[in-house]
């Protein structure tokens, strides 16, 4: 397949681009507009949103990330990269793609409980799991992590804390979690990514 695009202006890119490897895909780091001709699809990792979203205008990664969108080639946002791809994120004022139709809450777990770790159902990767995965929980890592409070009509929610909380959703070939599976052994839901980015490049 071709090569899969990480947007590598700040945050935890070098772990996604590690797990793309060790699934034997190519992955091109991206930082200008010209890297995103060809891949077939684009991770936008976890870290800080304002200064990813202003590094993303500074550099003009904007629109070109917003036409290979409208292209149909799935973009998968993990925690700062999910708030990036958001709509809305209530009175902050920074740079998003507004692609995504959820509201997003940044921060939202607060200075008490900064990061946590979690086990959470999530039935859509039974799609992509192998035999001895099926049915097992993924463990997700939250860090200073946003949670979705409200998602539109075309928007699936893919999983959510024991307390209802949404946390990971899909629409069509946008893929958003709060949590960091770049930051664990499980890569199903990279290679659930991978299948999305699959089947678009063969529609
Ligand atoms: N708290 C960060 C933000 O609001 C996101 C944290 C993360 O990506 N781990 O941008």
């Amino acid at each position: 397949m071709s090569a899969i695009g990480v947007l590598a202006l700040q945050g935890d890119f070098r772990e996604h681009v590690e797990v793309l490897e060790r699934l034997g895909v190519e992955a091109r780091e991206v930082r200008q507009p010209r890297d995103l001709e060809g891949v077939g699809g684009l991770i936008i990792p976890g870290g800080e949103s304002t200064t990813i979203g202003r590094l993303a205008v500074k550099y003009d990664l904007v629109e070109p990330i917003k036409e290979m969108i409208a292209e149909g080639r799935p973009v998968w946002g993990t925690c700062a990269g999910l708030i990036f791809l958001a709509r809305d994120i209530g009175g902050y004022e920074q740079p998003l793609l507004g692609v995504l139709d959820v509201e997003v809450e940044r921060n939202a777990f607060g200075r008490q409980v900064d990061s946590f770790e979690i086990d959470l159902e999530v039935p859509d990767l039974a799609e992509v799991s192998e035999p001895e995965e099926t049915g097992r929980p993924f463990h997700a890592v939250f860090i200073r992590a946003p949670i979705v409070k409200a998602v539109g009509p075309k928007v699936r929610v893919l999983a959510r804390l024991p307390d209802g909380t949404i946390v990971a959703v899909r629409q069509e070939h946008l893929l958003g979690t709060a949590f960091h599976p770049e930051l664990t052994d499980d890569t199903r839901f990279h290679r659930y990514f991978l299948r999305m980015c699959r089947v678009s490049a063969s529609v």
